[in-house]
C-alpha cells in the first residue's frame, strides 16, 4: 500500500487528480518557498479581495463617502450574513455578522439561559476555546441566581466520548456550549447526534463553529441547532479581526432579545428614536456601526468558498490529512513524535496536531526564513505543532515537504540551534 510513500511523484499524482487545485492561483503568495499551515488562525489573502477592498476604499469610501451607506454598506452585515447561511445549512434570515465570536457568544448564552430560565445548569467541555470558558463564567458571575457550571472532561486529551457528555447533560441542564471542532486535538462532535441529545434533556445548545466552518459540512437547520456562532478570518479568509457571525434558529428569534441594546440593533436606527425596540428579525443582534472594510474583505473572500463547494473541501481535506498521517507513521512516529489528534477522519476536523517535548523549537526551525523550504505552523502550549490543512490552496506537495522537512530537522537535529523562550503570539 505504501508503494511509492516516501517519493514525491504520489503526491505530484494526488495533486494532478485535484479538482480544487485551481483555488491555490487565487491566493496571494508571498512567497514561493512558503508552505503555509495556519490557515485555521488566520487564512490567506484572496487576490480578489485585494480588488475588491481597493475598489470599495477608493470608490465607495474615497469618492461617494457617506452616500455609501445606502448604496452599499447598510445591510452588508444581513447580505454576508446571507452568504454564510449558505456553507452552514441554514436560512438567510436566521444568520449575521457582527462584532467578535467572544461577544456574540456573550449576546447568545444570556440570551439563551433567559429562556431556558426554570434550570440551573450550563455545561460545556474542557477543550473549548478559553474565551468560551470566559464569556460563561463572566456571565454567571453577573447573574445573581446560582448557576452550575459543568465541565466534561476528555479520558486521553484528544476526544469526548459521548459517554462522558450523556453523564453530565440532565433534566436541569439550561445549556451546552460546544466548539464543533476542538482547537488544540482537532476532535470533531457529531452536531445532529449532541443536538439531539440536548434536545432530550430539554436543553439548548450553542455550537462554536471557528474551527469547522468553511472546512466541514454543517447542516444547522437539518440538525436543528438553536444558537452557533463562530469566526470569519480562520477558513473563511475573512482576514485579521473580521467580524464574527452569529446564528439563531427560526423559531427562537422572537423569543429572545440581546443582552447589549445598540442603536444597529434597533427597528429604526435612523429616526433616533429614544426608545428601544429590538429590530425583528436577526438585526436585532447588532450593536453599533459595523465595520465595513473587514466585512467587505468577507463578502470577497467567502465567495471561493461556496463556489468549490464544502463537500468538495472536506472531502479533499480528509485526503490532505490522510496522506499526512500515513507520511507521519511512516517517517515521524518512530523520532519520538506522537499524534494529538483523533486517527480517525469522521472524529476529525482540518487540523492535524503532533506532540513532541521538542515542540517550540521544532516549530521555530520549521520556520526559519533562511531555509529553502519556510513552514509555517503554529505551536500550542505544551507540546503541539498544530498543522492546518486549508483545501484551496495546500496541495498534497505541501504535505510530503513539510513530513520530509520535520523528519530532518530531527534526524540533524537542527533544532537544537534554537532558544526555548517562548514570546508573543503563537
Ligand atoms: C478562534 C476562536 C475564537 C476566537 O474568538 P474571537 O472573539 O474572534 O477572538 C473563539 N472560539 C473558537 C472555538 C475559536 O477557535
Amino acid at each position: 500500500m505504501n508503494k511509492n510513500i516516501s517519493s514525491i511523484s504520489l503526491a505530484k499524482e494526488y495533486d494532478s487528480k485535484d479538482d480544487l487545485k485551481k483555488y491555490r492561483k487565487e491566493f496571494y503568495e508571498p512567497n514561493s518557498n512558503l508552505i503555509y499551515l495556519d490557515g485555521n488562525s488566520l487564512g490567506k489573502l484572496p487576490i480578489k479581495t485585494i480588488e475588491h477592498l481597493n475598489n470599495v476604499i477608493s470608490n465607495q469610501w474615497g469618492d461617494r463617502l457617506i452616500k455609501s451607506w445606502n448604496e452599499n454598506w447598510y445591510d452588508l452585515a444581513k447580505r454576508v450574513g446571507g452568504k454564510i447561511s449558505k456553507i452552514i445549512g441554514a436560512g438567510e434570515d436566521e444568520v449575521i455578522v457582527a462584532d467578535s465570536t467572544s461577544i456574540n457568544l456573550y449576546k447568545l448564552v444570556y440570551s439563551a439561559l433567559k429562556l431556558n430560565n426554570k434550570k440551573n445548569k450550563i455545561v460545556t467541555d474542557e477543550f473549548n476555546f478559553p474565551s468560551d470558558h470566559y464569556i460563561i463564567e463572566g456571565i454567571l458571575n453577573q447573574f445573581t441566581s446560582e448557576y452550575k457550571f459543568e465541565i466534561i472532561k476528555s479520558n486521553d486529551g484528544i476526544t469526548i466520548p459521548i459517554e462522558n457528555l450523556i453523564s453530565k447533560i440532565d433534566n436541569n441542564t439550561s445549556l451546552i456550549v460546544l466548539s464543533h471542532a476542538a482547537f488544540k486535538s482537532c476532535f470533531l462532535y457529531d452536531i445532529e447526534e449532541i443536538t439531539n441529545l440536548a434536545h432530550k434533556k430539554g436543553a439548548l445548545i450553542l455550537w462554536d463553529l471557528s474551527h469547522s466552518v468553511g472546512v466541514v459540512d454543517i447542516e444547522l437547520n437539518k440538525s436543528k441547532v438553536d444558537f452557533a456562532i463562530g469566526c470569519t478570518y480562520k477558513y473563511l479568509n475573512g482576514g485579521p479581526g473580521a467580524p464574527a457571525f452569529l446564528y439563531v434558529r427560526k423559531d427562537l428569534l422572537s423569543k429572545i432579545i440581546s443582552p447589549i441594546w445598540g442603536w444597529f440593533g434597533d427597528q429604526n436606527p435612523f429616526e433616533f428614536n429614544l426608545n428601544y425596540k429590538p429590530a425583528e428579525g436577526i438585526n436585532k443582534f447588532l450593536v453599533g456601526t459595523p465595520p465595513i472594510l473587514s466585512l467587505a474583505a468577507i463578502d470577497s473572500s467567502i465567495d471561493l468558498v461556496i463556489e468549490a463547494e464544502i463537500s468538495n473541501i472536506r472531502n479533499k481535506s480528509i485526503k490532505l490529512s490522510e496522506f499526512f498521517l500515513q507520511l507521519f507513521f511512516d517517517k515521524l512516529a518512530n523520532h519520538n513524535f506522537k499524534l494529538g489528534s483523533p486517527r480517525d477522519y469522521r472524529n476529525r476536523g482540518s487540523h492535524v496536531s503532533i506532540q513532541h517535548k521538542e515542540a517550540y523549537r521544532i516549530c521555530k526551525a520549521m520556520m526559519d526564513e533562511k531555509n529553502e523550504i519556510v513552514i509555517i505552523p503554529d505551536f500550542r502550549a505544551p507540546n503541539n505543532i498544530r498543522l492546518g490543512f486549508s483545501p484551496l490552496y495546500n496541495s498534497f506537495e505541501d504535505i510530503w515537504k513539510v513530513v520530509n522537512t520535520i523528519e530532518s530537522i530531527i534526524v540533524q537535529k537542527t533544532y537544537l540551534t534554537y532558544e526555548n523562550n517562548i514570546s508573543g503570539v503563537t
